[in-house]
């Protein structure tokens, strides 16, 4: 047993997996007839590939992985879901996280009666090693958010390798945002930490929320385990062939990070400025989190322009607090003139 199939749930050990028409033969042939497929409807008539080869090999390239390390699926939303279904015993197995971050974690967690046990961020959001290590060996899977979703912050290095070291379980982090931060992609610590997973999605900076593809970059034995227990197609062919086209778009891709993220510090000054903005956290994502003197007023005010933005201020250590989306120069420029109109 390796360190990663010590880790997963001993029945999925056994699982036969569903073998799916494309898997018992993949080779080129004249006529497919073992998929119960129409033989009208080109194109989309035909199953799309279980294993996503195509845009699992073009990721790698692009992220300078090798493919075996890698996962794509219905967004990063199903890896989340997956590793919890691979890794954690219902009733008996419990995860770690760190609030204020992103809910999804919880949700599917309980959703799947798995136990959530929650300490807070520290200063600065960043996570509190000392108290982290008194628990770093009761969880199977602890999720960390870098950038985190909604303070905006990344983790700092020194601090996540501390945290690899120590943790007997999964660190799932979630770079959701990492094209829009300053720092680099946990990506690098793969090869050293083989129970690292990192997340990343099409959603964000690619545009492609729409499309619903995510990635998991891990160990092959994780990789090996979710491709097990997935859907034999969890992506669509349309979503596969919009991932792919993304991929080609390299430089208008870069020009629109980069606008955004000239965007948001321009608004991040701009929210400065405004007399019921009591703080304006530090940002390396597409949003930005403030403080303001009542977010319930703020929320309801914007809403009733028609500017919906979110109220975060239900979370721990958030009260007053709303995370706003960086749009384009037109869109925040909206934002401003409504905010300046804003009296308390
Ligand atoms: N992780 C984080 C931190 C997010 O904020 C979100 C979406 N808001 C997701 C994952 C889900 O992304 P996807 O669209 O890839 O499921």
């Amino acid at each position: 047993m390796t360190e990663i199939t010590s880790l997963i749930r001993p029945h999925l050990l056994q699982l036969m997996p569903y073998a799916t028409a494309r898997d018992e033969y993949a080779g080129e042939a004249k006529l497919f007839l073992d998929a119960n497929e129409s033989p009208y409807n080109l194109k989309l008539n035909r199953y799309p590939d279980p294993k996503q080869t195509v845009l699992r090999k073009a990721v790698a390239v692009w992220k300078g992985v090798n493919p075996e390390n890698v996962f794509t699926g219905n967004g990063s939303d199903e890896a989340i879901d997956l590793l919890l279904r691979a890794f954690c015993e219902p009733g008996k197995d419990a995860i770690l996280i760190m609030p204020p971050t992103y809910g999804m974690y919880a949700v599917a967690a309980n959703t799947h009666g798995i136990g959530v046990d929650e300490l807070l961020l520290g200063a600065d959001f960043q996570p509190d090693y000392e108290k982290l290590l008194q628990r770093s060996k009761q969880y199977k899977i602890l999720f960390l958010c870098s950038p985190n979703n909604p303070t905006g912050n990344l983790i700092k290095n020194d601090i996540l390798e501390k945290i690899l070291q120590v943790f007997s379980g999964l660190v799932v982090v979630d770079e959701a945002y990492a094209d829009f931060s300053g720092g680099d992609s946990n990506l690098t610590l793969l090869k050293k930490f083989p129970r690292l997973v990192v997340l990343q999605t099409f959603s964000k900076a690619l545009g492609l929320a729409a499309a619903r593809v995510g990635m998991a970059f891990a160990h092959k034995d994780v990789i090996e385990v979710l491709d097990r227990i997935k859907l034999p197609y969890n992506l669509n062919a349309l979503s596969i062939e919009a991932a792919m086209k993304r991929l080609k778009q390299k430089e208008t891709l870069s020009v629109q990070i980069k606008s955004i993220i000239r965007q948001r510090q321009k608004l991040m000054k701009s929210f400065e400025k405004l007399p019921f903005v009591m703080k304006v956290f530090p940002s390396e994502a597409n949003f930005i989190l403030i403080k303001v003197t009542d977010s319930n007023h703020l929320y309801n005010f914007l809403a009733q322009k028609g500017i919906i933005v979110r109220n975060r201020s239900n979370q721990p250590l958030l009260e007053n607090c709303l995370r706003i989306t960086v749009g384009n120069a037109h869109q925040n420029k909206l934002l401003m003139k409504t905010l300046r109109q804003y009296n308390l």
